[in-house]
């Protein structure tokens, strides 16, 4: 089920990952939330440099594993713009965090990639349940989902795909 509360902390994964775009990079965006409801740390997507794993959740997830106990990070939630890939999803298991929500799902981005004419990457679109075997994941959230999509058409109209 999705809060008040989620829908604030999804609403400023979308701005993360508007800001990622207006920098170039791909537009994702993430926020870590202790188990008090404290957001802990935030990131966006940084792949503009080259190196495609640069995404915001594995960086939250290598936060987490630095910076929280075992105890902490199975409390804490990941909110993030889009779901999370095989490689993130597979960090976000091996560090040991708790809940997930997206706004938008990785079904949902993969149509969307289609629908603009983008080639699928060569990393499959697994869902999260695919990965983690036991992580509460909640998502998607349909206005949230098109502030997304709109980012991801700006993406790959501005590059001329
Ligand atoms: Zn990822």
């Amino acid at each position: 089920m999705i809060t008040d509360v989620d829908l604030k902390h999804l609403r400023r994964c979308v701005e993360l990952a508007e800001t990622a775009l207006n920098k170039g990079d791909e537009p994702f965006g993430s926020v870590l939330v202790s188990a008090d409801g404290e957001v802990l740390a935030e990131d966006h997507n940084h792949v503009a440099g080259g190196d495609h794993t640069q995404h915001p959740e594995f960086a939250l997830a290598r936060w987490a594993a630095q910076n929280l106990t075992p105890e902490e990070r199975s409390r804490a939630t990941v909110y993030t713009s889009g779901e999370h890939c095989p490689m993130c999803a597979a960090a976000h298991g091996w560090v040991g965090l708790g809940r997930i929500v997206y706004a938008s799902s990785s079904e949902q981005l993969a149509e969307w990639l289609e629908e603009l004419g983008v080639v699928p990457s060569r990393v499959r679109n697994l869902s999260i349940q695919e990965v983690i075997r036991d992580t509460l994941v909640d998502g998607p959230v349909h206005e949230l989902a098109e502030q997304v999509r709109e980012l991801h058409r700006r993406l790959h109209s501005a590059s001329g795909k």
